[in-house]
């Protein structure tokens, strides 16, 4: 799902939390959890290029067509998310919280967005979001992402 899309759905969600919750730790860790969980794509491209410089036209045009020899997306797994929750139940606090709304938020958008029952061009396999599969793929990205037919560049 492309940047701005995550800027207006992390808006809208931590502005209802606000809303439903009146905190406003809960409110502002959403919307930054929200969007800066997407900060692993940059490690990606780092990785990638083998440098700590960016383009950004060709970040956002690597990320959006899925241009990735490698695709490791440390934050983008359900391991995290869950594990989150799990750290939810010993350590109860707002933080947690606004982490479980603006990271769970923004994996169901991914999902939902990049995800297609029958594995077709330009879809992530379902399983490609947990980080331990792509582990045991060694983080090659023709194993779950299929950018195949895409413009490649
Ligand atoms: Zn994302």
């Amino acid at each position: 799902m492309k940047l701005s899309a995550h800027l207006l759905s992390a808006t809208i969600i931590s502005t209802s939390t606000y809303i439903l919750t009146k905190s406003f730790v809960i409110s502002i860790t959403s919307l930054f959890s929200g969007i800066l969980i997407d900060v692993d794509h940059l490690i990606d491209y780092f990785i990638e290029k083998n440098s700590v410089s960016i383009n950004i036209k060709e970040f956002f045009y690597k990320c959006h067509n899925g241009n990735f020899r490698k695709i490791f997306l440390f934050f983008h797994s359900y391991e995290i998310t869950f594990f989150i929750v799990l750290l939810y139940f010993y350590i109860q606090n707002d933080i947690l919280l606004g982490l479980i709304i603006g990271v769970w938020s923004h994996m169901i958008l991914d999902i939902l967005y990049n995800t297609k029952i029958n594995f077709s061009k330009g879809s992530v396999r379902i399983v490609g979001y947990s980080f331990f599969y792509r582990l045991a793929k060694k983080f090659d990205a023709s194993k779950f992402y299929d950018c195949s037919g895409m413009d490649k560049n």
